[in-house]
Protein backbone atom coordinates (compact mmCIF):
# COMPACT_ATOMS: atom_id res chain seq x y z
CA UNK A 1 0.00 0.00 0.00
CA UNK A 2 1.10 3.04 -0.95
CA UNK A 3 2.33 5.15 1.94
CA UNK A 4 -0.02 7.93 2.26
CA UNK A 5 -3.08 5.66 2.05
CA UNK A 6 -2.07 3.93 5.21
CA UNK A 7 -4.01 6.59 7.49
CA UNK A 8 -6.99 6.10 4.72
CA UNK A 9 -6.92 2.44 5.67
CA UNK A 10 -6.57 2.50 9.56
CA UNK A 11 -9.54 5.32 9.79
CA UNK A 12 -11.84 3.46 7.53
CA UNK A 13 -11.04 0.48 9.26
CA UNK A 14 -11.86 2.21 12.66
CA UNK A 15 -14.88 3.56 11.22
CA UNK A 16 -16.45 0.65 9.65
CA UNK A 17 -19.63 -1.77 11.32
CA UNK A 18 -17.44 -4.54 10.39
CA UNK A 19 -15.52 -5.96 13.25
CA UNK A 20 -12.00 -6.96 12.51
CA UNK A 21 -9.12 -8.22 14.42
CA UNK A 22 -5.94 -9.71 14.37
CA UNK A 23 -3.86 -12.24 16.44
CA UNK A 24 -0.48 -13.19 16.52
CA UNK A 25 0.81 -16.91 16.46
CA UNK A 26 0.32 -17.57 20.03
CA UNK A 27 -3.44 -16.46 19.11
CA UNK A 28 -3.40 -13.02 21.26
CA UNK A 29 -4.94 -10.23 20.01
CA UNK A 30 -2.48 -7.27 18.91
CA UNK A 31 -5.01 -5.25 17.16
CA UNK A 32 -8.68 -4.25 16.82
CA UNK A 33 -10.93 -2.10 15.77
CA UNK A 34 -13.81 -0.18 17.71
CA UNK A 35 -16.59 -2.63 15.94
CA UNK A 36 -14.49 -5.91 17.17
CA UNK A 37 -14.24 -4.26 20.89
CA UNK A 38 -17.83 -3.53 20.98
CA UNK A 39 -18.81 -6.83 19.75
CA UNK A 40 -16.44 -9.20 21.06
CA UNK A 41 -16.21 -7.39 24.33
CA UNK A 42 -12.86 -6.54 24.34
CA UNK A 43 -11.39 -2.80 26.31
CA UNK A 44 -8.57 -1.20 24.82
CA UNK A 45 -6.09 -2.76 27.65
CA UNK A 46 -7.22 -6.18 26.58
CA UNK A 47 -5.19 -5.94 23.45
CA UNK A 48 -1.66 -7.02 23.75
CA UNK A 49 -2.74 -9.16 26.26
CA UNK A 50 -5.41 -11.18 25.87
CA UNK A 51 -5.77 -14.63 23.23
CA UNK A 52 -8.75 -15.79 21.58
CA UNK A 53 -9.73 -18.59 24.48
CA UNK A 54 -10.06 -15.67 27.13
CA UNK A 55 -12.02 -13.77 24.54
CA UNK A 56 -14.05 -16.70 24.84
CA UNK A 57 -14.06 -17.31 28.54
CA UNK A 58 -14.87 -13.29 28.85
CA UNK A 59 -17.97 -13.07 26.47
CA UNK A 60 -19.25 -16.80 28.70
CA UNK A 61 -18.75 -14.94 31.97
CA UNK A 62 -20.34 -11.37 31.00
CA UNK A 63 -23.14 -13.49 29.34
CA UNK A 64 -22.69 -11.62 26.09
CA UNK A 65 -21.59 -12.59 22.53
CA UNK A 66 -21.35 -15.51 20.91
CA UNK A 67 -23.92 -18.39 21.65
CA UNK A 68 -21.88 -21.32 23.58
CA UNK A 69 -23.70 -24.39 22.36
CA UNK A 70 -22.11 -26.00 25.07
CA UNK A 71 -22.54 -26.35 29.52
CA UNK A 72 -19.04 -27.05 29.51
CA UNK A 73 -17.04 -23.82 28.74
CA UNK A 74 -13.42 -25.12 29.05
CA UNK A 75 -14.84 -27.97 26.70
CA UNK A 76 -15.92 -24.98 24.22
CA UNK A 77 -12.68 -23.38 24.66
CA UNK A 78 -10.71 -26.76 23.68
CA UNK A 79 -13.02 -27.16 20.76
CA UNK A 80 -12.12 -23.50 19.17
CA UNK A 81 -8.59 -23.53 19.73
CA UNK A 82 -8.84 -27.44 17.85
CA UNK A 83 -10.79 -25.90 14.50
CA UNK A 84 -9.66 -22.15 14.40
CA UNK A 85 -6.24 -22.69 12.68
CA UNK A 86 -6.88 -26.49 11.31
CA UNK A 87 -7.50 -24.76 7.84
CA UNK A 88 -5.75 -21.62 6.51
CA UNK A 89 -9.37 -19.95 5.50
CA UNK A 90 -12.73 -20.84 7.54
CA UNK A 91 -16.02 -19.02 7.40
CA UNK A 92 -19.06 -19.89 9.40
CA UNK A 93 -22.01 -18.61 10.70
CA UNK A 94 -22.35 -17.57 14.64
CA UNK A 95 -25.05 -16.86 16.34
CA UNK A 96 -25.19 -14.38 19.47
CA UNK A 97 -26.81 -14.37 22.68
CA UNK A 98 -28.78 -11.31 22.07
CA UNK A 99 -30.11 -13.22 19.19
CA UNK A 100 -27.98 -11.17 16.36
CA UNK A 101 -26.30 -13.48 13.50
CA UNK A 102 -22.74 -12.93 12.47
CA UNK A 103 -21.09 -14.64 9.30
CA UNK A 104 -17.66 -14.97 10.80
CA UNK A 105 -14.16 -15.83 8.72
CA UNK A 106 -11.02 -16.62 10.24
CA UNK A 107 -7.96 -16.28 7.88
CA UNK A 108 -4.26 -17.87 9.32
CA UNK A 109 -0.86 -15.95 7.21
CA UNK A 110 2.04 -18.99 6.71
CA UNK A 111 3.47 -16.76 9.76
CA UNK A 112 1.01 -17.85 11.76
CA UNK A 113 -0.98 -14.42 12.21
CA UNK A 114 -4.76 -14.70 12.02
CA UNK A 115 -7.57 -12.06 10.90
CA UNK A 116 -10.80 -12.83 11.87
CA UNK A 117 -13.89 -10.61 10.99
CA UNK A 118 -16.96 -10.45 11.50
CA UNK A 119 -20.20 -9.12 9.63
CA UNK A 120 -23.41 -8.74 11.27
CA UNK A 121 -26.15 -10.62 8.95
CA UNK A 122 -29.13 -10.50 11.31
CA UNK A 123 -31.73 -9.27 8.68
CA UNK A 124 -30.67 -11.80 5.78
CA UNK A 125 -30.75 -14.35 8.29
CA UNK A 126 -34.04 -13.23 9.77
CA UNK A 127 -35.10 -13.03 5.76
CA UNK A 128 -34.22 -16.03 5.23
CA UNK A 129 -35.61 -18.20 8.04
CA UNK A 130 -39.24 -16.51 7.85
CA UNK A 131 -38.82 -17.81 3.60
CA UNK A 132 -37.77 -21.11 5.15
CA UNK A 133 -40.88 -21.05 7.61
CA UNK A 134 -43.53 -19.57 4.35
CA UNK A 135 -41.90 -22.61 2.62
CA UNK A 136 -42.83 -25.00 5.23
CA UNK A 137 -46.08 -23.66 5.82
CA UNK A 138 -46.69 -24.34 2.28
CA UNK A 139 -45.66 -27.52 1.62
CA UNK A 140 -47.21 -28.30 4.52
CA UNK A 141 -50.48 -27.07 3.07
CA UNK A 142 -50.31 -28.59 -0.33
CA UNK A 143 -50.65 -32.18 1.46
CA UNK A 144 -53.42 -31.33 3.68
CA UNK A 145 -57.23 -31.73 2.46
CA UNK A 146 -58.62 -28.20 2.88
CA UNK A 147 -62.00 -30.05 4.33
CA UNK A 148 -61.23 -32.59 6.47
CA UNK A 149 -57.51 -31.09 7.79
CA UNK A 150 -55.93 -34.96 6.95
CA UNK A 151 -53.93 -35.47 4.40
CA UNK A 152 -54.96 -34.98 0.51
CA UNK A 153 -54.02 -37.41 -2.34
CA UNK A 154 -50.55 -35.49 -2.32
CA UNK A 155 -49.70 -36.10 1.33
CA UNK A 156 -51.28 -39.94 1.39
CA UNK A 157 -48.84 -40.62 -1.61
CA UNK A 158 -45.87 -39.14 0.31
CA UNK A 159 -46.57 -40.30 3.49
CA UNK A 160 -47.26 -44.07 2.20
CA UNK A 161 -44.08 -43.69 0.24
CA UNK A 162 -42.11 -42.96 3.76
CA UNK A 163 -43.48 -45.54 5.62
CA UNK A 164 -42.81 -48.24 3.37
CA UNK A 165 -39.16 -47.05 3.08
CA UNK A 166 -39.14 -47.66 7.12
CA UNK A 167 -40.11 -51.06 6.83
CA UNK A 168 -36.50 -53.01 7.22
CA UNK A 169 -38.20 -56.62 6.48
CA UNK A 170 -39.41 -56.27 2.61
CA UNK A 171 -41.23 -58.95 3.90
CA UNK A 172 -43.70 -57.08 6.79
CA UNK A 173 -47.02 -56.84 5.91
CA UNK A 174 -48.82 -54.06 5.58
CA UNK A 175 -52.60 -52.89 4.89
CA UNK A 176 -54.26 -50.52 2.71
CA UNK A 177 -58.63 -50.04 3.17
CA UNK A 178 -60.16 -47.82 0.81
CA UNK A 179 -63.67 -46.13 2.40
CA UNK A 180 -65.81 -45.16 0.12
CA UNK A 181 -69.61 -44.00 1.29
CA UNK A 182 -72.62 -45.55 -0.18
CA UNK A 183 -75.15 -43.46 -2.20
CA UNK A 184 -73.21 -40.05 -1.03
CA UNK A 185 -75.32 -38.08 -4.07
CA UNK A 186 -78.00 -38.74 -2.34
CA UNK A 187 -77.64 -36.89 0.78
CA UNK A 188 -76.22 -34.14 -1.03
CA UNK A 189 -79.28 -34.21 -3.14
CA UNK A 190 -81.62 -34.47 -0.12
CA UNK A 191 -79.36 -31.89 2.29
CA UNK A 192 -77.48 -29.79 0.17
CA UNK A 193 -73.53 -29.92 -0.26
CA UNK A 194 -73.18 -28.15 2.60
CA UNK A 195 -74.54 -30.93 4.90
CA UNK A 196 -73.01 -33.33 2.85
CA UNK A 197 -69.77 -31.58 4.35
CA UNK A 198 -71.19 -31.92 7.63
CA UNK A 199 -71.59 -35.92 6.95
CA UNK A 200 -67.87 -36.42 5.86
CA UNK A 201 -66.07 -34.41 8.42
CA UNK A 202 -68.32 -36.29 11.17
CA UNK A 203 -67.15 -39.82 9.68
CA UNK A 204 -63.48 -38.64 9.13
CA UNK A 205 -63.63 -37.68 13.02
CA UNK A 206 -64.85 -40.92 14.14
CA UNK A 207 -62.87 -42.59 12.07
CA UNK A 208 -59.64 -40.71 13.44
CA UNK A 209 -60.48 -41.62 17.12
CA UNK A 210 -59.98 -45.33 16.05
CA UNK A 211 -56.38 -44.99 14.41
CA UNK A 212 -53.12 -45.44 16.35
CA UNK A 213 -50.63 -43.02 15.83
CA UNK A 214 -48.57 -45.08 13.08
CA UNK A 215 -51.77 -45.36 10.76
CA UNK A 216 -52.15 -42.96 7.82
CA UNK A 217 -55.09 -41.54 6.91
CA UNK A 218 -56.08 -39.69 3.79
CA UNK A 219 -58.56 -38.12 1.59
CA UNK A 220 -57.78 -39.27 -2.34
CA UNK A 221 -60.89 -37.77 -3.88
CA UNK A 222 -64.31 -36.61 -3.25
CA UNK A 223 -65.93 -38.79 -0.55
CA UNK A 224 -63.31 -41.48 -0.79
CA UNK A 225 -60.72 -42.15 2.37
CA UNK A 226 -57.58 -44.51 2.45
CA UNK A 227 -56.16 -45.98 5.74
CA UNK A 228 -52.46 -47.44 5.70
CA UNK A 229 -51.59 -49.70 8.73
CA UNK A 230 -48.26 -51.31 9.03
CA UNK A 231 -47.40 -54.85 10.32
CA UNK A 232 -51.24 -55.72 9.72
CA UNK A 233 -52.00 -59.04 8.06
CA UNK A 234 -55.29 -60.06 6.39
CA UNK A 235 -57.26 -60.83 9.40
CA UNK A 236 -56.73 -57.55 11.08
CA UNK A 237 -57.11 -55.52 8.48
CA UNK A 238 -59.97 -57.14 7.72
CA UNK A 239 -61.61 -56.89 10.96
CA UNK A 240 -60.33 -53.52 11.25
CA UNK A 241 -62.46 -52.46 8.31
CA UNK A 242 -65.53 -54.61 9.47
CA UNK A 243 -65.13 -52.17 12.68
CA UNK A 244 -65.33 -48.84 10.79
CA UNK A 245 -67.88 -49.87 9.00
CA UNK A 246 -70.21 -51.00 11.61
CA UNK A 247 -68.87 -47.73 13.80
CA UNK A 248 -70.46 -45.75 10.97
CA UNK A 249 -73.48 -47.25 10.93
CA UNK A 250 -73.92 -46.96 14.24
CA UNK A 251 -73.75 -43.15 14.62
CA UNK A 252 -76.04 -41.62 12.24
CA UNK A 253 -75.25 -37.91 11.78
CA UNK A 254 -77.90 -35.52 12.99
CA UNK A 255 -79.43 -32.95 10.32
CA UNK A 256 -82.62 -31.10 12.16
CA UNK A 257 -83.09 -33.68 14.79
CA UNK A 258 -83.22 -36.11 12.17
CA UNK A 259 -80.78 -38.80 12.55
CA UNK A 260 -79.31 -39.48 8.46
CA UNK A 261 -78.08 -43.32 7.94
CA UNK A 262 -74.47 -43.50 6.69
CA UNK A 263 -73.39 -46.41 5.50
CA UNK A 264 -69.51 -47.20 4.03
CA UNK A 265 -68.26 -49.51 1.92
CA UNK A 266 -64.47 -50.84 2.20
CA UNK A 267 -61.69 -52.88 0.02
CA UNK A 268 -58.70 -53.94 1.71
CA UNK A 269 -55.60 -54.89 0.69
CA UNK A 270 -52.54 -56.56 2.33
CA UNK A 271 -49.48 -57.15 0.66
CA UNK A 272 -45.89 -56.66 1.59
CA UNK A 273 -43.52 -52.96 2.29
CA UNK A 274 -42.00 -53.75 -1.02
CA UNK A 275 -45.08 -53.09 -2.68
CA UNK A 276 -46.06 -49.69 -4.45
CA UNK A 277 -48.64 -47.02 -3.55
CA UNK A 278 -50.39 -47.99 -7.35
CA UNK A 279 -50.87 -51.63 -6.33
CA UNK A 280 -52.32 -51.07 -2.89
CA UNK A 281 -54.61 -49.06 -4.69
CA UNK A 282 -56.07 -50.59 -7.40
CA UNK A 283 -56.09 -54.07 -5.39
CA UNK A 284 -58.08 -52.05 -2.86
CA UNK A 285 -59.86 -50.68 -5.56
CA UNK A 286 -61.18 -53.99 -7.39
CA UNK A 287 -61.87 -55.21 -3.57
CA UNK A 288 -64.04 -51.93 -2.73
CA UNK A 289 -65.80 -52.68 -6.15
CA UNK A 290 -67.04 -55.84 -4.95
CA UNK A 291 -68.37 -54.15 -2.02
CA UNK A 292 -70.26 -52.16 -3.82
CA UNK A 293 -71.98 -54.73 -6.35
CA UNK A 294 -72.63 -57.02 -3.77
CA UNK A 295 -74.99 -54.41 -2.00
CA UNK A 296 -72.80 -52.03 -0.38
CA UNK A 297 -72.52 -51.74 3.71
CA UNK A 298 -69.89 -54.52 3.33
CA UNK A 299 -66.11 -55.34 3.57
CA UNK A 300 -64.30 -57.38 0.92
CA UNK A 301 -60.86 -58.17 1.19
CA UNK A 302 -58.58 -58.72 -1.87
CA UNK A 303 -57.74 -62.03 -2.64
CA UNK A 304 -54.90 -62.79 -5.58
CA UNK A 305 -56.67 -64.58 -8.48
P1 LIG B 1 -71.74 -45.22 -4.52
O1 LIG B 1 -70.38 -44.80 -4.14
O2 LIG B 1 -72.41 -45.99 -3.45
O3 LIG B 1 -71.78 -45.95 -5.82
O4 LIG B 1 -72.64 -43.93 -4.71
P2 LIG B 1 -72.18 -42.44 -4.57
O5 LIG B 1 -73.33 -41.55 -4.82
O6 LIG B 1 -71.47 -42.24 -3.28
O7 LIG B 1 -71.08 -42.42 -5.67
P3 LIG B 1 -70.45 -41.43 -6.66
O8 LIG B 1 -68.98 -41.63 -6.66
O9 LIG B 1 -71.15 -41.60 -7.98
O10 LIG B 1 -70.74 -39.99 -6.12
C1 LIG B 1 -70.05 -39.43 -5.07
C2 LIG B 1 -70.66 -38.12 -4.78
O11 LIG B 1 -69.95 -37.49 -3.70
C3 LIG B 1 -70.56 -37.13 -5.92
C4 LIG B 1 -70.48 -35.79 -5.25
O12 LIG B 1 -71.72 -35.14 -5.30
C5 LIG B 1 -70.18 -36.11 -3.81
N1 LIG B 1 -68.99 -35.42 -3.35
C6 LIG B 1 -67.74 -35.56 -3.78
N2 LIG B 1 -66.93 -34.72 -3.09
C7 LIG B 1 -67.69 -34.05 -2.21
C8 LIG B 1 -67.44 -33.05 -1.22
O13 LIG B 1 -66.33 -32.60 -1.01
N3 LIG B 1 -68.49 -32.60 -0.50
C9 LIG B 1 -69.76 -33.06 -0.71
N4 LIG B 1 -70.73 -32.58 0.03
N5 LIG B 1 -70.02 -34.00 -1.64
C10 LIG B 1 -69.01 -34.48 -2.37
MG1 LIG C 1 -69.63 -43.27 -2.98
MG1 LIG D 1 -66.67 -42.33 -4.68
Amino acid sequence: MKGQYVDVFLSLISSTKDCCGIFDEDDVLIFCNPSFQENMCVQEEDIGVVNFSDIIRNQFHQKKGIKIDSNNLEEFVEYVKKVRRSIQYRSFEADYIDGRWFSVSEYTSDDGYLIMTLQDMTKSKVNTNQLNSELMQYKNMAMIDELTSINNRRGLITQINDELKMCTRPDTEVAFLIIDFDFFKNINDKYGHQKGDDVLMHVVQLIKENLSESDVFGRVGGEEFVVFMKETNKDRAFDFGVEMKNLVKDNPYEIDGQLIPITISVGVSVHTSSTDFEKFYETADRALYTSKRNGRDQVTLFEEG
